[in-house]
C-alpha cells in the first residue's frame, strides 16, 4: 500500500454507516461456508448448532460488556431501526396498566418519531420535547414534561445529524423520578461516549453495528433485567431472545457486532482523540472561507459529525457540486427528499439556512490528506456556486 493522493470520492458519511473494519470482515467469515460453524445457532442436537450458539453468546457478551450489561439483557435484532420499534411499541404495548404517555423529542431518528406517531394512532399520547439550539434536551424541560401516567421517556444518546450529546444519566434521573421508564437510542454513541447502563441508569438501549464498524443489518436492544422493565415482542415466531424477538439468529452478522463492539472498546477512545484533532483541522479551514457557520453546537458534541451552514449556497446545488465527496444533507433517509432536514428546523434553524447545510462525518479510517482535499473541493465549489448566483 502506498500513501499517495487520497482515492475518489472522499468519504466522509461515517454517521450514515462505516466500513466493515478487516477484523471485523474476517471474524464474520467464520460463520457461513460448509466447513465452517454454518450451522442454526438454536439447534440443540449437534455439535455445530452448539459451536455456532457459542459464538452467539460470546457476541452477546462482546455486547453487554461494551455498555456495562448482563449478556442476558442484549436482545438481537435486525438493527437500531427495529430495536426502536421494540423499545418504544413493545414497552408501551406490554405497560399499558402504568400509563399510556410517552415523551420523545422533535429530533430523534426517524425509527423512534416514526414509531411514536404510529403509538399515537394506536391510542398512545406522545409530549414531543423542543429541544434548544445546541440539540440538547435539558433535564428542567423534560421534567415539566412529565406526568402521573408517563410509561416510557425516550431521548437519544447522540444525534446523527449535528453530533449533540445528551446527558443521558441527568436524564434518566428525572424520568425515574415520575417513575417513568428511560429509552435511548444509542446508535451514534458506541466508541464515541461513555456507555454505562448502570451508572446512567438506562432501562432500554437500540444499538447498531454497522454504525461502530460492524456489518449493517444488524442490532440490538438492550432490555433491564427487572420486573418492571418488559417489552412485548413485534415479531412472533419460534420464541428466540426469550420471546422478546423471533427469528433465527444470523450468527456471522451477529459475531461481526461482537467484534466491532469488542474493538470499540478497546479503541473508541483512541479513534475520538484522533477524530477530535480531524475535526479542528476541517473546523480551521472552514474558517479561511466566508459566510460558514457550524449547526452543530461547540460543546456537549461529538467531533466525529460536524454539520455545516454555507450561506446564500444551496445545499442540493453544493452536495452536485462535491460529487467528489461522499457526504449528506442530513440524514441518509431525507437524502431523497427536498425538505429540509427536520433536525435542523427541530433545533430553531430558519428554512434557507437548513436549506445550505452539509452534515460531513468521520471515522476511524479518514486521514488528514482527505480533510485537506475536502476543504479544497468545498472552497473551490462554494466559490464557484457564489459566484454564478450573484
Ligand atoms: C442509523 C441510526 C438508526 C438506525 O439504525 P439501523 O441499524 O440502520 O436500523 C437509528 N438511530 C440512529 C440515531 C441512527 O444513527
Amino acid at each position: 500500500m502506498t500513501t499517495t493522493a487520497p482515492s475518489l470520492p472522499v468519504y466522509l458519511d461515517y454517521a450514515a454507516t462505516t466500513p466493515v473494519d478487516a477484523r471485523v470482515a474476517e471474524v464474520m467469515q467464520r460463520y457461513l461456508t460448509v466447513d465452517q460453524l454454518f450451522a442454526n445457532p438454536a439447534s440443540r442436537s449437534h455439535m455445530l448448532g452448539w459451536q455456532a450458539e457459542q459464538a452467539v453468546e460470546q457476541a452477546r457478551r462482546q455486547v453487554a460488556d461494551a455498555i456495562n450489561a448482563d449478556p442476558r439483557e442484549i436482545v438481537w435484532t435486525s438493527g437500531a431501526t427495529e430495536a426502536d420499534n421494540l423499545a418504544l411499541t413493545g414497552f408501551m404495548r406490554a405497560n399499558r396498566a402504568r400509563g399510556l404517555h410517552l415523551v420523545t423529542s422533535t429530533i430523534e431518528h426517524k425509527a423512534v418519531v416514526d414509531t411514536a406517531k404510529a403509538l399515537e394512532s394506536e391510542g398512545f399520547e406522545v409530549t414531543w420535547l423542543t429541544p434548544g439550539p445546541d440539540g440538547r434536551i435539558t433535564p428542567e424541560h423534560l421534567r415539566d414534561a412529565l406526568r402521573d401516567d408517563t410509561a416510557l421517556v425516550s431521548l437519544m444518546a447522540v444525534n446523527n445529524e449535528l453530533g449533540s450529546v445528551n446527558d443521558i444519566e441527568a436524564l434518566a434521573r428525572v424520568a425515574h423520578e415520575f417513575g417513568a421508564a428511560f429509552h435511548t437510542d444509542a446508535a451514534q454513541a458506541v466508541g464515541r461516549i461513555a456507555l454505562d447502563v448502570v451508572a446512567q441508569q438506562v432501562d432500554l438501549m437500540s444499538l447498531s453495528a454497522h454504525k461502530a464498524y460492524g456489518p449493517k443489518g444488524v442490532g440490538a436492544l438492550f432490555v433491564k433485567r427487572h420486573p418492571d422493565i418488559r417489552v412485548e415482542a413485534l415479531i412472533h415466531g419460534g420464541g428466540h431472545e426469550r420471546g422478546m424477538r423471533s427469528g433465527t439468529l444470523p450468527t456471522h452478522q451477529i459475531a461481526g457486532m461482537g467484534e466491532a463492539f469488542a474493538l470499540m472498546q478497546r479503541e473508541g477512545q483512541t479513534d475520538q482523540v484522533a477524530i477530535a484533532s480531524l475535526h479542528q483541522r476541517f473546523v480551521d479551514g472552514l474558517a479561511t472561507l466566508d459566510g460558514v457557520a457550524l449547526n452543530s453546537p461547540a460543546d456537549h458534541a461529538v467531533p466525529n459529525i460536524v454539520n455545516v451552514a454555507f450561506e446564500g449556497v444551496d445545499g442540493e446545488a453544493l452536495l452536485m457540486a462535491l460529487r467528489d465527496l461522499a457526504i449528506s444533507t442530513g440524514s441518509a433517509c431525507n437524502s431523497a427528499s427536498v425538505e429540509p432536514s427536520y433536525v435542523l428546523l427541530g433545533i430553531g434553524v430558519e428554512r434557507e439556512r437548513a436549506h445550505s447545510s452539509l452534515r460531513f462525518s468521520f471515522g476511524r479510517f479518514t486521514r488528514d490528506t482527505e480533510i485537506d482535499h475536502a476543504l479544497a473541493l468545498i472552497r473551490h465549489a462554494v466559490q464557484g456556486l457564489r459566484v454564478s448566483t450573484r
